[in-house]
């Protein structure tokens, strides 16, 4: 058996679902290829369900800082709403039936089953082979499960886990101190479950600003979370009901559930990318400004390295649709990527860190303010942790990277995300008017900081 198509599509994330959707739309003979949901990991096991999950811990948070502010309070936190809304609002109980219809409405044809390269312009889909001479790759990334002697024998959570789980256990011991970790830590640690955070680099956020990795060491160690840094896993046993992980300094933690989050991999061997030519030690799909991976063949979404965000998924389809249409599209240009960790505060930050910037040549200069010095951070009194830091290049008195940490991190960023984006100067940026008294009014402060060095 066989099928031809126009453009195939590898992988129905974000990206790749609207990609598809769109190139079908405007009449093009596409086939969507998934073995998992369509929609991909978003909005069934990352983005949407983590956020629910966080807006409901955020709400207990926010009811448990009434006293000294707006009198007595008292929260009962009730697991099960939280699961009943992921499974009713978000992921229709893991059913992507509606986005498989939307498409084929659209004119597309769906393929379930997993995809390999047997050859450029063709692909291997469960033992029938389909031909395109365009193929777009948004196949996304997949939990990196370390080999640390042990984890293979017990019954470890990964995002899938954590995100499904209809009980929330007593005590959670989560490997990885980076977002996933941190997000799911907090939120689990806000409805009671006893957290412990092991981190074998020196600091949790490890490739944010220091300052970043500190505020919220101190912000989860004030809730009772547990931070441990510097520390490897060695081994994993089970010890009664627990998950005993044994630590490189000798000592032990033990979960009732263990969390792997230690990062993300991209699946080319899956994908057998060696058949195009991508080498066998890559880590991602490099592509150029257009998408291009190589000749007849694109890639969109975390595969391309570029960061795994939805955001990025969703900016790397549009370049790419204009690209295999063939029209005067976007080109993609990264040095303006945001990210925002959707801790309690948020962590936002754009393009380069100050030490990035350093490495790159760049003679840095820096500005800094804290949040709660700033008057609306002090009016908001408890949870108002946060800073702005602002990393310029003194050569060119543009701003290469931010970091705006705060109750509303990840919105007071968009605004320097539009700075660094259109590389507004740094005394442009100062001569605007910052509204009174918004959390952004720190920028304004920090702006203040970096010109007075
Ligand atoms: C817990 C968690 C929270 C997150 N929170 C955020 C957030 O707040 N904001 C944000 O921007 N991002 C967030 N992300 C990241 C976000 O989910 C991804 O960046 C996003 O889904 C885009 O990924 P993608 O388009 O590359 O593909 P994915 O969403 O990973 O989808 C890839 C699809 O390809 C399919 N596939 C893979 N290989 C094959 C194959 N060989 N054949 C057929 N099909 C295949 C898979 O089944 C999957 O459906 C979060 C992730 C996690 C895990």
């Amino acid at each position: 058996m066989s099928e031809r198509a126009d453009v195939v599509v590898v992988g129905m994330g974000p990206g790749g679902e609207d990609l598809a959707g769109k190139l079908a739309e405007k009449g093009l003979d596409v086939i969507g290829i998934d073995h998992g949901l369509v929609g991909g990991e978003c909005p069934y096991w990352g983005c949407i369900p983590s956020k629910m999950m966080i807006r409901a811990a955020n709400l207990l948070a926010e009811a448990r800082r009434i006293p000294g502010i707006a009198g007595n309070s008292s929260v009962t936190p009730d697991w099960s709403v939280v699961a009943q809304r992921i499974r009713e609002e978000a992921t229709d109980d893991w059913n992507d039936q509606v986005a498989v219809d939307r498409f084929v409405k659209k004119g597309g044809r769906f393929i379930r089953g997993s995809a390999r390269f047997i050859a450029p312009g063709r692909l291997s889909v469960d033992g029938t082979t389909v031909e395109a001479p365009k193929i777009a790759i948004n196949a996304g990334t997949v939990p990196v499960i370390p080999p640390i002697p042990g984890l293979s024998d017990v019954h470890y959570w990964t995002n899938h886990h954590a995100i499904e789980t209809k009980d929330i256990p007593a005590t959670l011991t989560i490997l990885g101190g980076g977002p996933i970790g941190l997000e799911l830590g907090q939120m689990f640690g806000r409805f009671g479950v006893k957290v412990t955070v092991v981190e074998a680099g020196e600091r949790i956020l490890g490739p944010e600003e220091p300052e970043s990795s500190a505020l919220l060491t101190e912000v989860f160690e004030r809730e009772g979370i547990v931070v441990r840094t510097g520390a490897a896993a060695e081994k994993v046993s089970m010890d009664g009901g627990d998950i005993a992980l044994s630590l490189s300094d000798g000592s032990t933690v033990r979960g009732e559930k263990l969390l792997v989050a230690v990062g993300r991999r991209a699946p080319l061997a899956e994908l057998n990318a060696a058949a195009i030519g991508v080498a066998a030690d890559a880590k991602s799909l490099s592509v150029d400004e257009h998408g291009r991976v190589t000749d007849g063949v694109w890639a969109l979404g975390d595969i391309t390295g570029k960061g795994n965000f939805t955001h990025m998924s969703m900016y790397e389809a549009n370049v790419v649709l204009h690209d295999i249409l063939g029209d005067a599209g976007p080109v993609a240009e990264y040095h303006a990527v945001p990210r925002v960790t959707f801790t309690d505060p948020e962590i936002g930050s754009v393009g380069m860190s100050e030490k990035s910037a350093r490495d790159a040549g760049i003679d840095v200069r820096i500005g800094n303010y804290p949040v709660p010095r700033s008057t609306r951070g002090w009016i908001h009194k408890a949870g108002n942790d946060g800073f702005i830091k602002l990393i310029e290049d003194r050569v060119r008195g543009v701003l290469v990277g931010a970091t705006s940490a705060g109750p509303t991190g990840g919105e007071v960023l968009s605004m320097l995300t539009l700075a660094v984006h259109e590389r507004t100067t740094v005394e442009r940026l100062r001569s605007m008017i910052f509204a009174y008294p918004t959390f952004h009014r720190a920028v304004e402060a920090a702006l203040d900081d970096l010109l007075s060095h």
